[in-house]
């Protein structure tokens, strides 16, 4: 019945485990959620006021411009400035997007051919692969191993594979390594990418959450990607509106191009009222980000402490909500060990590839209170 792309598919380890999660709960065990890449907290109130004006203005009830209102594309140019000093013309370098999901999803089918090879890291963030099996392309995996600090090591891609890629994925902060890259390490991205005449996509979902006075760079501030790359943003993380569905890409004019004519054909634009409120998120009071993120550090730094006490191998991430920890035999026994015998859900690495494999990933999407009492567990546990 299904066509040979969505045979080919990998299958979804998530429902597994949703699976299980649902079982423990149905014996009424107490279970503590430290899966969830989706904030736990609620959008910040003058972005909700924001939609309520909008939504009562009868003309954004009508078909948005596929390409983004410019007075939002123009506050995301104004946002990387301040942000990231990076320059954009929000005429034609930057695109509304309904959640950077829908970019990254889409710009496969703009640019590779049935066969063409992208390059995609693993363990990621499953949308880099599964698009680029969606628009027909070869995914060619790019491992993120600790020896290489979770980057890609690009002299270990074979020169014909090389030559043969038409895109490469990266991200940075990373999920869910929380890696992060220099600016030194974008260079050499983009001389590979120049070389190979590669375009890159750069996925910059975690950009505004960090710690530690770490700042994550914009991968166009590096000289010469503007000539060759895009970058993803996303409010989901940085302004906890996951279910907004709003996102922008930046960068190159025609593959900005590409992904838009994608998306004039696939899609009507994001509701207006929901840029609107975006406008309201990058413009207004970044008071809510730092709040956020003080809130962030202090449970990971609550995780970090009891992982650390419990022997597990940890470094405190400079950036995401994600702690990355090395964990002994299969990644897949050790959550249903965590789940079944502590009620506590982490999500395991191998989920989000084979290199992910011997690592399973805990989301700081809980209370102070909540980490400690599963670390509490953890400790009863004796793992
Ligand atoms: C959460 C996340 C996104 C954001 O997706 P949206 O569609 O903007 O909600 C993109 N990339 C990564 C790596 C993520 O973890």
């Amino acid at each position: 019945m299904y066509a040979d792309r969505i045979n080919s598919l990998p299958p979804y380890l998530f429902a597994a485990i949703d699976k299980a999660k649902q079982e423990v709960i149905k014996k009424g065990i107490d279970v503590i959620n430290l899966s969830i890449g989706d904030p736990d907290m609620p959008t910040p109130p003058h972005i909700v006021e924001a939609m309520k004006r909008s939504v009562c203005n009868p003309q954004r009830h009508r078909y948005p411009s596929y390409e983004g209102m410019l007075s939002f594309r123009t506050a995301a140019a104004d946002w990387i400035k301040k942000t990231m000093n990076v320059d954009l013309n929000p005429e034609d370098e930057v695109l509304t997007l309904i959640g950077s999901k829908e970019g990254i999803a889409h710009i496969p089918l703009a640019f590779l051919n049935p066969g063409d090879i992208s390059l995609v890291p693993d363990p990621a963030y499953p949308v880099y692969n599964i698009g680029t099996i969606l628009a027909d392309g070869k995914p060619y995996k790019m491992p993120l191993l600790a020896e290489n600090d979770f980057l890609p090591d690009l002299d270990a891609i074979p020169a014909s594979i090389a030559k043969k890629a038409k895109l490469m994925f990266i991200n940075y902060p990373n999920n869910p390594t929380s890696a992060t890259a220099s600016l030194k390490f974008f260079g050499e991205v983009v001389d590979f990418a120049a070389e190979n005449d590669i375009l890159v996509v750069h996925d910059n979902a975690y950009s505004e959450m960090t710690y530690d006075g770490y700042k994550a760079p914009s991968f166009l501030s590096v000289s010469g990607a503007k000539d060759i790359s895009i970058e993803m943003h996303s409010l989901s993380k940085t302004y906890n509106m996951t279910g907004w569905r709003i996102g922008f890409a930046i960068g190159n004019r025609d593959i900005i191009a590409g992904l838009g004519k994608v998306k004039t054909n696939v899609d009507s634009g994001a509701f207006e009222c929901v840029q609107e409120a975006g406008i309201a998120a990058l413009t207004g009071t970044q008071d809510c980000v730092r709040g956020m993120n003080e809130i962030y550090k202090e449970r990971r730094d609550a995780l970090i402490a009891g992982l650390k006490e419990l022997g597990l191998e940890v470094k405190p991430p400079k950036a995401t909500f994600y702690v990355w920890v090395r964990v002994a035999g299969s990644s897949f026994d050790f959550t249903k060990v965590l789940l079944e015998k502590a009620g506590i859900v982490a999500t395991p690495g191998v989920g989000f590839g084979e290199y992910g494999e011997g690592y399973i990933r805990f989301a700081l999407t809980q209370s102070v209170e909540r980490i400690n009492e599963a670390v509490e567990r953890m400790h009863k546990l004796d793992i």
